[in-house]
């Protein structure tokens, strides 16, 4: 029987101050009480470890993400680390990232996480210019990107993404080009570049309600896409999903896992995770998300969720397909009928014939993938088969 690999991922969930896009589950806590807050982690590891889906199984990634994981203190990383090898074990040569935004990390703090047995970082960076980071009310300005930056790699960290932000109001495809050009000089392993999406129930939609942002249109959105893939493409970074570029064997392994629908366990105050339930379809849970009512929950029982649901077989290959075409090598018909008991198109052969007569999928050695045309309808596409 096919069993993926077991993924890791720890939230922490606060932050300096909360940008005005952010729809994660971030909260601002002057001092938050982190000897409780790894208590609850604990807690929550020991419970899991317990569940006999996750027994005899080594850890394959963990990522600590957040809010902002580089508020924590490095003793709290090491000692959550250290449980969760204990309990489960860790896959040889296991990816450990930590997601760590500027102005929140000096040398030492990154000392200290590269000690803990963090071997990834990935910082929040969004912009260069100091007028686009003021607007997304980022706490850093650029030049403490610099030093982080700097900081990190004296560290040790030979693995490092960054992460930005196009899109933005008013922004010119020049300025972003120049922003683009400015974060190659850093020669990360690793980038993401994201369109700033105007997220539901943010401070930002209501502004942009009450007095429009000007943003760009689905045209100029395209312009930004292409051109970003070009550039970096021309750097030498593969595009290996919709908005991910890595330098050859550099890509996030962790985020992979989950276009590649593998299994894992989130823990964390609104952490999810997710398991494949051996042709029942798949199982998902999503903690309790205030910091303090998950930290008691977790530290009196070991669990947390505070909702889940069971997706038939269907539902979970759509959910499959959905995340897999980000891809850029797509879904392997040959793993999706040892998951899902059957072919990509028994279940979907309806909804994907037009976008593969519109050459907008396509069949690449058993691989369902999006071509060039179709990246930019890659939610349209999925959408279809949900
Ligand atoms: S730093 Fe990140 S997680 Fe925190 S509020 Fe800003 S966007 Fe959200």
């Amino acid at each position: 029987m096919l069993q993926s690999p077991l993924q890791l991922y720890i939230h922490i969930p606060y932050c300096i101050h909360k940008c005005h896009y952010c729809d994660f589950n971030s909260h601002v806590r002057t001092q938050p009480d982190w000897q409780a807050y790894q208590q609850a982690l604990i807690a929550e590891l020991d419970f899991w470890a317990q569940q006999k889906q996750f027994q005899h199984r080594k850890l394959h990634s963990i990522f600590f993400g957040g809010g902002t994981p580089s508020l924590a203190p490095a003793n709290l990383i090491a000692k959550v680390l250290e449980h969760a090898q204990t309990l489960f074990g860790c896959e040889k040569n296991i990816e450990i990232s930590l997601e760590a935004n500027p102005g929140t990390v000096d040398m030492k703090a990154f000392q200290g996480f590269y000690q803990a047995g963090i071997n990834r970082l990935s910082m929040g960076v969004q912009s260069l210019d100091h007028r686009e980071l003021q607007w997304l009310e980022r706490i850093h300005q650029s030049d403490e990107v610099y030093q982080a930056f700097d900081a990190a790699r004296k560290a040790g960290f030979d693995n490092i993404n960054l992460d930005f932000m196009y899109g933005l109001p008013q922004q010119t495809l020049e300025q972003w080009q120049q922003t683009l050009d400015a974060a190659l000089q850093f020669n990360p392993e690793h980038l993401s570049c994201y369109q700033l999406t105007v997220e539901p129930h943010t401070k930002l939609a209501t502004r942009h309600a009450s007095s429009p942002y000007k943003l760009p249109d689905d045209e100029a959105s395209l312009t930004f896409f292409h051109s970003t893939r070009e550039r970096l493409a021309q750097a030498g970074y593969q595009a290996y999903e919709i908005s991910n570029f890595a330098k050859p064997d550099k890509h996030c392994r962790h985020n992979d896992g989950y276009w590649l629908y593998h299994d894992y366990i989130g823990i964390g105050a609104g952490a999810s995770g997710k398991w494949d339930m051996k042709n029942r379809g798949t199982y998902r849970y999503s903690n309790i998300r205030t910091p303090e009512k998950y930290t008691a929950q977790a530290m009196q029982t070991g669990s947390a969720i505070n909702s889940d649901e069971a997706l038939e077989q269907q539902q979970a290959a759509a959910e499959a397909v959905w995340v897999g075409l980000r891809r850029k090598t797509g879904i392997n018909n040959a793993w999706f009928k040892q998951r899902f008991e059957k072919n990509i198109t028994d279940y979907f052969q309806n909804d994907l014939e037009p976008w593969l007569n519109d050459q907008k999928l396509t069949w690449q050695h058993e691989h369902l993938q999006l071509t060039e045309s179709g990246i930019p309808l890659a939610d349209a596409i999925a959408e279809s088969v949900l």
